[in-house]
């Protein structure tokens, strides 16, 4: 009999030879973190040590892990109705529709697929087709943000503003175009947080203009900017988007692929900003990462440009396992359970709380910035609070390792490129209890006692 030592040193050889590791290469010094289990917002690794998941995995396990409704709602539906293609469709799927239009408003029609890159693939062909079957088919070009991320396939990857994971995949897809997002810490002296906003609204609408406004077919934004640093715009900045948009005739494109079902304190993260958008897309907390499923949430009024009964007018997207009826069915009770225990109020309160007693990290030597929504928080460090030169990768590396040894996994956030990728995240399950809580405090403030 093998003893639990060698059984584990096996498979991290095993994992070695046979797994390819997403955006990361293996590495004999840190050898890879193998999760063999979870329980609320803790996670236990194949050494048996246990960390508070302040990640929610990647922004994605809101509800915490181990609920066992959700295992059960899969297999529920999964020894009632395993498949059935959405070219029909099934009661998770409109179950899970109906619930979503209650939550935006009853304005929507859904599209799902299985992740956020083909929810945001998704929106990309519909927005063109609705310009050509609206009478502008000159319209194809979106514009969207440095820093932003908003996928892997080649169309959300064009969309997305950070060049390191672009440029050994060039060309991408053409007629995608960036401009610069509202950096708060980062905007010149002297200049106003709302001047500053606005300014940068209006980049839009120049680009927009010079690029001719009738190629233009949408704007694609988060409602702030998360794995690309945390970036929270001001209220005027989504308006003036919007504003621009409407008078261009350009839709808007919302990616509440980290932002939607709670994570930001509010149901998505576009209500806490006077803005309708045209497109929503969802993925990751929408079943809590149980299951694979994401949506395109379209305005009724565009869906009524493929619903005319002409032929060939109806959208050219399908997908084998889109709205897959066990992932519905676990996206439903997902979204039951964050209702039943209050988790958007939950994230904006205990988010609240996170940022009141991190503040006091302002006062030390290397951080320049704390900001947040909800329970998404970002701490940015600097070398020099002066000149705001960002943080190096050491000394990032180190406090993540060192909250690590402490039992807290927290994330890096930023745009390796522009230096940038000097952001510590924290984005912790919603169902994080008190005690959880304390603990994230606790080991924050003591790795960053230990490295002033
Ligand atoms: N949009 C945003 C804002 C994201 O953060 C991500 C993934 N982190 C995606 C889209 C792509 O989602 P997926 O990895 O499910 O394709």
């Amino acid at each position: 009999m093998t003893k639990v030592g060698q059984e584990n040193e096996s498979l991290v050889e095993k994992d070695r030879q046979h797994v390819w590791h997403h955006i990361s290469a293996y590495n004999e010094k840190n050898p890879p973190m193998i999760i063999t289990e979870g329980k609320g917002a803790w996670i236990t690794d194949h050494n048996g040590n246990r960390y508070l998941d302040g990640m929610s995995g990647l922004w994605c396990v809101n509800v915490g892990y181990g609920r066992e409704e959700l295992a059960k709602a899969a297999y529920e539906q999964m020894t009632k109705l395993a498949y059935a293609p959405l070219t029909q469709s099934h009661e998770p799927a409109i179950g899970l529709a109906e619930k979503l239009n209650e939550m935006l408003g009853d304005e929507y029609v859904f599209f799902y697929s299985n992740s956020g890159s083909d929810a945001n693939e998704v929106a990309f062909k519909l927005a063109r087709q609705y310009h050509q079957q609206n009478g502008e088919s000159s319209r194809y070009k979106f514009i969207s943000r440095y820093r932003a991320y908003h996928g892997s396939s080649m169309g959300a990857l064009s969309a997305t503003g950070q060049a390191l994971r672009k440029y050994k995949y060039e060309p991408l897809a053409p007629g995608f175009l960036h401009v610069a997002p509202p950096d708060n810490y980062r905007r010149p002296a002297g200049q106003s947080i709302e001047e500053y906003n606005i300014q940068r609204a209006q980049e839009f609408e120049e680009k927009i203009i010079w690029e001719q406004k009738e190629t233009i077919a949408g704007i694609i934004m988060e409602p702030l900017i998360t794995g690309g640093g945390v970036l929270i715009p001001h209220p005027v900045y989504l308006e003036k988007v919007q504003e621009i948009c409407q008078r261009h005739g350009v839709l808007l494109i919302i990616d509440e692929v980290i932002c939607g079902f709670g994570r930001t304190g509010k149901a998505f993260g576009h209500q806490h900003f006077n803005v309708k958008p045209d497109i929503i897309t969802m993925a990751k907390g929408l079943t809590s990462a149980y299951l694979p499923l994401s949506v395109t949430a379209v305005r009724k009024d565009i869906y009524e440009k493929f619903d005319t009964g002409e032929q060939n007018s109806h959208l050219r997207h399908i997908n084998t396992f889109g709205g897959n009826p066990a992932a519905c069915a676990v996206a439903l009770k997902n979204l039951e359970i964050i209702e039943k225990e209050s988790l958007v109020e939950r994230s904006a309160n205990l988010g609240e709380r996170l940022q009141k007693e991190l503040a006091s990290l302002k006062d030390h030597p290397f951080v320049g910035d704390i900001r947040g929504l909800g329970f998404l928080l970002g701490i940015e460090l600097v070398e020099d609070k002066k000149t705001k030169q960002p943080a190096s990768n050491a000394r990032v590396a180190k406090i993540i390792g060192e909250c690590k040894a402490n039992g807290l996994i927290i994330g890096r956030n930023g745009d390796t490129v522009a230096g940038y990728n000097n952001i510590l995240a924290l984005s912790p399950p919603l169902s994080c209890t008190d005690e959880d809580v304390d603990f994230m405090i606790a080991v924050v403030k003591k790795v960053f006692k230990e490295n002033e």
